[in-house]
């Protein structure tokens, strides 16, 4: 049983003797290790430390600072075994997938190595005569991420490489419920030679939010999770003076015209629907059955979803692990339950699932739930879980506006051989990253990440060039140097740039 503290100073912080919360295997539920719970006063000491650090590491070369992303990039691939244990022992997802999810992580600080050209400034020579004036993006100071338990490496990864590359110091307050990988991170980051207090590590769950978003020495937070915490932090911090993006939770359709091949549809569906236990922000609980294409996806998706081997994450040949907690597993069933009972068709039944010698684990099975009401709450609100439910309309145009009706606005997807309607989808959709034939149209590591409507609260979106925005301010310098054969005159008038 081991006990994870915080990170602090390039070390671990044991900080004073406090309150430790259990974290669990899900696949036995099992408890393996206590978690110290940070307080203001550790809070404060991290962001003493890092502010101290961020003088120096704000001043340092852009090249310096890429040479330590490029050495933190290699360690990260050189320790992707050893993170992927971590995230299957605490989180439950499957070995591969939790690979996947450090590879696409790692995007990030492929990024990072190219920060020099990502966080250039502009130049104007002569923008009036013997005038020239030049931008450059400064670092913010200390900011601070917030990140849920469903990517305990890739979503603090979409935020500190960055961060830190521009020049801030990251103060990263991971899940409770999968934190020890956050730990590996900040251990990596000192063989990589990042600077002590460059990179830390405060742990716990409300209180150190409130922590982080209430202190003045953190300039900007980035926010990962469910919506409603998202629109807490937003506001909190807002009203605290920071600049913050809170990213928040979803209900990601996946349209299916007839015309297509429905069968690799129900495939890349269920992958979406049923990879990772439905756990991730750009899952696919729901899909959108359009005309005729309605039973032969029903029985395409029942065969997908009877197929997938569902058990502890570290047995070779398991697709699927169990869910994060008892109460998430309760919670899915409950979903389930309710719509049955509100007239929704049983496809395929994953709620009495038990995996033998793991009986205490959070396991359920795929469910496939077909004609589903648009008023059931199971379609309706966000299950996170492995229960992916069928709604059928008539024309493209229903499909359309169920999924704008939505409040969320992650991810949208539409499997089709019609360009028309392919084009109308994306040009149309009110999500913030669509897919056509992607189930989960995740964008690569260069371009952003973000959803719109209660899906992302705040101006910018994470990784990429948004996220370069985001953790920098924009300075704006114009330069004049007198010369004697250009004589310049001071005027009270407002200055024209045709002077
Ligand atoms: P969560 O909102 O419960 O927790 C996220 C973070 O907020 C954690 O660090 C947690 O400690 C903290 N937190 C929890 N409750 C809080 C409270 N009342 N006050 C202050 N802080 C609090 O989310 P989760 O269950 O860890 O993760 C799943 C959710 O995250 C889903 O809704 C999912 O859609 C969302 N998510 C969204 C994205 C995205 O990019 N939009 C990505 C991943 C996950």
């Amino acid at each position: 049983m081991t006990t994870i503290t915080h990170w602090i100073a390039g070390a671990p912080y044991a900080g004073a003797a406090g309150q430790t919360t259990p974290v669990h295997d899900p696949a036995t539920g099992e408890v393996t290790g206590h978690l110290a719970q940070a307080d203001a006063a550790v809070v404060e000491e991290a962001v003493r430390t890092a502010a101290e650090a961020q003088r120096e590491w704000g001043a340092t070369s852009l090249a310096r600072r890429t040479e330590v992303m490029f050495r933190m990039r290699e360690l990260v691939v050189q320790h992707t075994d050893e993170l992927a244990r971590i995230i299957t022992a605490e989180h439950g997802k499957t070995l591969d997938d939790a690979r996947g999810e450090i590879a696409r992580g790692r995007e990030t600080l492929d990024f990072a190595c190219g920060i020099s050209i990502a966080s250039k400034g502009e130049y104007t020579a002569d923008a009036s005569t013997g005038i020239d004036v030049h931008s450059m993006r400064q670092p913010l100071g200390v900011v601070a991420g917030i990140t849920p338990f469903n990517f305990p490496v890739m979503v603090p990864m979409w935020m500190h490489p960055i961060a830190i590359a521009t020049g801030n110091a990251f103060v990263l307050k991971p899940s409770e419920r999968d934190p020890s990988a956050a730990n590996v991170v900040a251990d990596l980051y000192r063989r990589a030679g990042l600077p002590d207090g460059v990179f830390s590590v405060v742990h716990g769950g409300r209180a150190v939010v409130d922590a982080i978003l209430e202190h003045p020495g953190i300039a900007a937070v980035s926010f990962v999770g469910s919506t409603p915490v998202a629109r807490y932090v937003r506001e909190k911090g807002a009203a605290h003076g920071k600049r913050v993006q809170a990213l928040g939770g979803a209900n990601n359709h996946a349209v299916v015209m007839p015309d297509g091949d429905i069968e690799q549809a129900a495939a890349q569906i269920a992958a979406g629907a049923f990879g990772s236990a439905g756990e991730r922000c750009m899952a696919v609980p729901a899909a959108v059955a359009v005309g005729e294409a309605g039973d032969l996806l029903a029985g395409a998706l029942k065969r997908e979803a009877e197929r997938i081997v569902v058990g502890p994450g570290d047995r070779e040949g398991v697709g699927m692990g169990p869910v994060i907690t008892a109460e998430a597993r309760e919670r899915v069933l409950r979903y389930a339950t309710d719509a049955l009972e509100a007239g929704a068709e049983l496809v395929v039944d994953g709620r009495e699932l038990v995996v033998e010698g793991h009986e205490g684990g959070f396991f359920l099975g795929p469910t496939v739930l077909d004609r589903v009401g648009t008023d059931v709450a199971a379609y309706r609100e966000e299950v996170f879980g492995p229960l992916l439910t069928v709604v059928r309309v008539d024309t493209f145009e229903e499909a359309l506006d169920l999924v704008n009706s939505s409040p969320f606005g992650n991810g949208a997807a539409i499997f089709t051989a019609s360009g028309e309607y392919a084009r109308r989808f994306t040009h149309e959709v009110q999500a913030g990253m669509v897919g056509v034939n992607v189930p989960i149209p995740t964008p690569v590591a260069y371009y952003s990440f973000g959803g719109w409507k209660d899906s992302l609260f705040g101006e910018h979106h994470a990784h990429g060039p948004e996220a370069v925005r985001f953790y920098t301010r924009n300075k704006v310098v114009t330069t004049r140097w007198p010369h004697q054969d250009r004589p310049v005159t001071a005027s009270l008038s407002f200055p024209r740039t045709t002077d």
